[in-house]
C-alpha cells in the first residue's frame, strides 16, 4: 500500500516552488488597463480606502474564505465508513482536483483563504504578444518545478483502485500529469497537460522539456538573473516577474509560424471535444461518482458532478471545504486526499 504521510519534498523551499509554479496552473496576474470597464465584477467596493485593487477577478476565481478551512477528522478511520459503504462493490468514476497534489508542492489558489487572483484569459494571449511574452516568460520559470513534483500517497492510491479494478476511469483538472506518473492508465486531463506545446494553427505537439531548449537559446541566462528576483518577492499579481519579462523572446511554430501554447484549457477557451467524452464515458459507465480534491468551483469539473446526479448515480467528495457540487453530494467527507484515500484504497 502506499504509504500514508506528507509530501517527500523539502519544506523550505515550498513558498518559493509555489511562486514558480504559479505560471503552469493558467492563472495569469495581469492588470487591464480599465479594470472597471474590462470585467463587471470589479472588487472595488470590497477594499478599505487606500486599497483600491488593480486587480478584476471573477466570480469562480474568488477562493472560499479561511473560515471555510476545518481540520481534519480526528478518527479518519471512523470518518470515511460512509464512503467506503457508498464506494463497496461499485464501479467508480473519480474527478480530482488542485486539492490531491497539494501535498506535492503544487499550489491549489481556491483552497479556502487563498489569495484572490486574475488569470490571463486565451483572448488576451492570442491578442498581444506582451501577453503571450509575459506569459510564456513565468512558464519558463515555472515549468521546472512542475516537473520535478513528484506524485503524493493520494495520487498512488487511487492508482492502485485503478490497479485492483475498482475504478472505470479518473478525470482529472489537473495539468501537472501527476496522476500518469503515479501509474493511472485510464486519465483524462480535461485542462490538458503542462508537459506539451501546442501550434494553435497546425496543431503540432512538442514536448515541454524540448521546447525549453528553445527558450533557453533565445534567452540565453534569462532564468537565473530572474529567479534571483523571483526569489526575492513575487507578490500575489507578480509584479516583480511581470518588470522582468519586457524583454523576453518567445519562439512561433517552427513549422507554421503559427502562435504556440502549452497544450492547457486557458479561461475563456473550451476543453477538447475529445477529453469531454472520453469524460463523459467514464462517469456513464460508473455506478458513483467519487470527487476528490476540488471545490468545483469551475464548470469543467461541476458538470460531471450534474452528469452522475443526473442519472440518479450517488456522488461523494472529499475535500477540505465547501463545494459547489455539496447539494448533490450522498456523501461528504471533509479531509485531505493523501490519507483519506490511502484509508479507502485499503478498505475497498
Ligand atoms: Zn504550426
Amino acid at each position: 500500500m502506499p504509504e500514508i504521510g506528507p509530501s517527500s519534498l523539502p519544506a523550505a523551499s515550498a513558498v518559493s516552488r509555489a511562486k514558480l509554479t504559479e505560471s503552469l496552473l493558467q492563472p495569469e496576474t495581469l492588470p487591464p488597463a480599465d479594470p472597471a470597464a474590462a470585467d463587471p465584477h470589479s472588487l472595488a467596493g470590497l477594499f478599505p480606502s487606500g486599497a483600491a485593487p488593480r486587480l478584476v477577478i471573477r466570480p469562480t476565481d474568488i477562493a472560499p474564505p479561511a473560515e471555510d478551512a476545518r481540520p481534519d477528522p480526528a478518527d479518519l478511520d471512523a470518518a470515511i465508513e460512509p464512503l467506503v459503504e457508498l464506494l463497496s462493490g461499485k464501479r467508480i468514476a473519480v474527478l480530482t482536483g488542485a486539492g490531491i497534489s497539494t501535498d506535492s508542492g503544487v499550489p491549489d489558489y481556491r483552497s479556502p483563504g487563498s489569495a484572490p487572483r486574475r488569470p490571463m484569459t486565451h483572448q488576451q494571449f492570442i491578442s498581444a504578444e506582451s501577453f503571450r511574452r509575459h506569459y510564456w516568460a513565468r512558464n519558463h520559470l515555472g515549468w521546472e518545478h512542475l516537473a520535478a513534483a513528484q506524485p503524493n500517497a493520494g495520487h498512488r492510491a487511487l492508482a492502485a483502485m485503478e490497479d485492483a479494478g475498482h475504478l472505470t476511469g479518473l478525470i482529472t483538472q489537473n495539468i501537472d500529469m501527476l496522476h500518469a506518473r503515479a501509474g493511472s492508465r485510464h486519465l483524462v486531463p480535461i485542462h490538458g497537460r503542462y508537459d506539451r506545446v501546442r501550434c494553435l494553427s497546425c496543431d503540432a505537439m512538442t514536448p515541454r522539456a524540448e521546447f525549453d531548449g528553445v527558450l533557453e537559446s533565445l534567452n540565453p541566462g534569462w532564468r537565473e538573473r530572474v529567479k534571483e528576483l523571483a526569489d526575492l518577492e513575487v507578490a500575489p499579481d507578480a509584479d516583480v516577474v511581470l518588470k522582468s519579462t519586457a524583454d523576453f523572446r518567445i519562439a512561433d511554430c517552427a513549422r507554421c509560424g503559427g502562435i504556440l501554447q502549452p497544450d492547457v484549457v486557458f479561461f475563456g477557451q473550451n476543453s477538447s471535444r475529445e477529453r469531454v467524452e472520453r469524460a463523459s464515458a467514464i462517469v456513464d459507465q460508473a455506478d458513483v461518482l467519487l470527487v476528490a480534491g476540488s471545490s468545483l468551483a469551475v464548470m469543467g469539473g461541476l458538470r460531471y458532478v450534474r452528469r452522475a446526479a443526473k442519472a440518479a448515480k450517488r456522488v461523494g467528495i472529499i475535500n477540505r471545504g465547501s463545494t459547489r457540487g455539496d447539494e448533490l453530494a450522498t456523501v461528504r467527507v471533509h479531509a485531505g486526499t493523501s490519507e483519506t484515500l490511502s484509508l479507502l484504497a485499503a478498505r475497498l
